[in-house]
C-alpha cells in the first residue's frame, strides 16, 4: 500500500463505501462522502502520482466551467484550482491564411470557461481526499470482480499480484470510460449497453512557451480557446499556465473520397508537415517540436457510452465516465462527472437509511442529463469544426448574444446554459431546441412580413 491517508475511525453509525478509481470523479466523491460521515476506501489501478514528483513532460488541459466550479467550490477547492487556471471568454478562429476572428462565448463579458491542468486538478482532488481522516487510498489496485449481492469487490495488486476481496455497504464504479465494474454489470440480464465510436481520432501536439512577442510567454493570445476549423477536421489549442498551448488534432481515422486527410493517410511527420503547411501554416510556425510530437504522440479514440441501469442490487453504482462517457467537444465530461458526485451525495443524504432508494433517485436524476449532454457534445463537434468558420454562423451567434442581452429571461443561448449555468443539461437541450424553432420561424417570418408590407404598399401606389 502506498500514499494512504490515516485509517478511518470506524463507528457503528458509519457506513462504508468502496470507490473504484481515484480519477477526477472518484477523488471528489471521496471528499464529499467522507465529510458526510462515510468511511471511504478509495482504490486506484495506477500508482500514486505523488510518488513521481514533478514530472516533466506534456501538459494536458481541460476546460472547466460553471458546473465543475460549483462542485469544486463545495469541496473548498475552487480557489486552489482557479489560481492557475486561464480564463477563456471566447474562441479564436484561425483561417488557412492565418486571419484571426475572436467570438465571445457569451454576451456577458464576465463569462469564461477555464483552462486547467488535468494532472494538477487530479492531484488537488487526490490531496483533498487524502487529507480526510475517513479516507483510505490504495494504489496499484485493479478491480477484477464484483458481487453486488454480497457487496464485495475483488482487486489484484499489480505490483505483488496479490488478490484481495473487500465488502462495503456501497460500491461505486468511478473507473472511467473503460470501466471494469461496468463490464461486470454488463453481464447481468436487463443491463442495456450502447457504445458508439467516433470515426475521428485525436492527437495532441504542442506550441511551447516563447521568450518574446506580443503575448510572451504565450506564442498567441492566451485568453481564448483557439480553433482551426477545416470542415470535416479541426485543430484546437488551450493555453497552459507555463505559457505553452496543448493542441489537439481531431481528424478522421480513415480517409474518404470527400476527406482524404485522415490519420491513415497522414502517417508520418513528413506528410503531416506538408499537410500542416497547407491547412494550419500559422500553427506550424509555432511548433518547433512538430516532427517529434507527430511521430510519438498516439492517436486516441473517442466514444459515447450509454448504459442502464447505473445501479445493481441497490449496492453498486456507476458514476462519471463509467456511466456515461461522452465525446469532448462541449468540454463537459469532467463537469458532468462532478455533477454526478453532487447528485449521489445529496441522494445518499436525503435517503440516509435506504441506499437502494438513494441510488434510484441518483440515477433517475442523472441519466436524462447524461443523455442530453452526450447528444449536445456530438452536435457541438459539427459546430466547432465546420460552422465556426462561416460568416452566417458568426452573425447568428451575434444575434443570439444580442437577444440574450436584451431579453435574457426569454432567450439564453445553448452554450450559455451548458457552460455558464447549472440548468440541468436535459432542460438546456429542450429549451435550446424550442428557442431554435422560434428563431428559425422568426428568420422566415420577418422577411415575409417585410415583403408583404412592401407589396401592399406597391399595390396601393
Ligand atoms: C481528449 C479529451 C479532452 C477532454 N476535455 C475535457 C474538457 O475540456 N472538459 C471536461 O469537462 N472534460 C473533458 N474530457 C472528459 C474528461 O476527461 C472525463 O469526463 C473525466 O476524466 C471523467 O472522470 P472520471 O473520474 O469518471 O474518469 P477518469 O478521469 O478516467 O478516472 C478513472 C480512474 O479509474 C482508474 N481505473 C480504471 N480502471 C480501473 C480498475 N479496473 N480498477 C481500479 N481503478 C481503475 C483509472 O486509472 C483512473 O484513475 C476530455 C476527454 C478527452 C478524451
Amino acid at each position: 500500500m502506498s500514499g494512504s491517508a490515516s485509517r478511518p475511525t470506524l463507528t457503528l453509525m458509519s457506513k462504508r463505501v468502496i470507490i473504484v478509481g481515484a480519477g477526477l470523479a472518484g477523488c471528489l466523491l471521496a471528499v464529499y462522502l467522507a465529510r458526510a460521515g462515510w468511511n471511504v476506501d478509495l482504490r486506484e489501478r495506477r500508482g500514486d502520482p505523488r510518488d513521481r514528483g514533478q514530472v516533466a513532460g506534456r501538459s494536458i488541459n481541460l476546460a472547466i466551467s460553471a458546473r465543475g466550479l460549483k462542485a469544486l467550490r463545495r469541496a473548498g477547492l475552487e480557489e486552489t484550482i482557479l489560481r492557475d487556471a486561464i480564463r477563456m471568454p471566447g474562441r479564436m478562429i484561425h483561417s488557412r491564411a492565418g486571419a484571426l476572428a475572436f467570438q465571445n462565448y457569451s454576451s456577458d463579458p464576465t463569462h469564461a470557461i477555464q483552462s486547467v491542468s488535468r494532472s494538477a486538478l487530479n492531484l488537488a482532488l487526490l490531496n483533498a481526499a487524502a487529507a480526510e481522516s475517513r479516507v483510505t487510498i490504495t494504489f496499484h489496485q485493479r478491480c477484477l470482480h464484483l458481487d453486488a449481492a454480497l457487496g464485495s469487490v475483488s482487486f489484484i495488486d499489480d505490483n505483488t499480484s496479490q488478490q484481495s476481496s473487500v465488502t462495503a455497504d456501497l460500491i461505486v464504479g468511478a473507473d472511467g470510460a473503460y470501466s471494469a465494474l461496468r463490464g461486470i454489470m454488463q453481464k447481468n440480464e436487463g443491463f442495456d449497453y450502447d457504445q458508439s465510436w467516433l470515426s475521428h481520432g485525436y492527437k495532441e501536439m504542442c506550441i511551447p512557451a516563447v521568450t518574446s512577442g506580443k503575448h510572451a510567454p504565450f506564442a498567441m493570445e492566451p485568453k481564448a480557446l483557439h480553433i482551426w476549423p477545416r470542415g470535416a477536421s479541426m485543430m484546437i489549442a488551450l493555453p497552459n499556465p507555463d505559457g505553452s498551448f496543448t493542441c489537439t488534432l481531431f481528424w478522421p481515422n480513415k480517409s474518404t473520397g470527400t476527406n482524404p486527410n485522415g490519420f491513415d493517410s497522414i502517417r508520418d511527420s513528413v506528410i503531416a508537415r506538408e499537410h500542416f503547411q497547407r491547412e494550419y501554416p500559422d500553427a506550424l510556425a509555432m511548433m518547433p517540436t512538430f516532427d517529434h510530437d507527430f511521430a510519438t504522440n498516439p492517436v486516441g479514440a473517442m466514444l459515447t457510452i450509454r448504459c442502464w441501469p447505473w445501479s445493481m442490487r441497490g449496492r453498486a453504482v456507476l458514476l462519471g465516465d463509467a456511466a456515461h462517457a461522452i465525446v469532448p467537444f462541449f468540454g463537459q465530461g469532467a463537469n458532468a462527472s462532478f455533477e454526478d458526485c453532487e447528485s449521489l451525495t445529496d441522494a445518499l443524504a436525503a435517503h440516509s437509511d435506504d441506499i437502494p432508494r438513494a441510488l434510484a433517485a441518483y440515477e433517475q436524476d442523472r441519466k436524462r442529463n447524461a443523455d442530453a449532454i452526450a447528444e449536445m457534445a456530438l452536435t457541438n463537434f459539427v459546430e466547432m469544426r465546420d460552422k465556426t468558420a462561416s460568416r452566417a454562423f458568426r452573425m447568428r451567434k451575434k444575434f443570439e448574444h444580442f437577444l440574450h442581452g436584451v431579453v435574457p429571461r426569454f432567450y439564453t443561448p445553448r452554450y450559455d446554459m451548458v457552460s455558464f449555468s447549472t440548468i440541468p443539461y436535459a432542460d438546456a437541450l429542450s429549451r435550446s431546441r424550442k428557442q431554435d424553432r422560434v428563431l428559425t420561424i422568426t428568420a422566415i417570418a420577418i422577411p415575409l412580413f417585410i415583403a408583404f408590407v412592401f407589396l401592399a404598399w406597391k399595390m396601393r401606389t
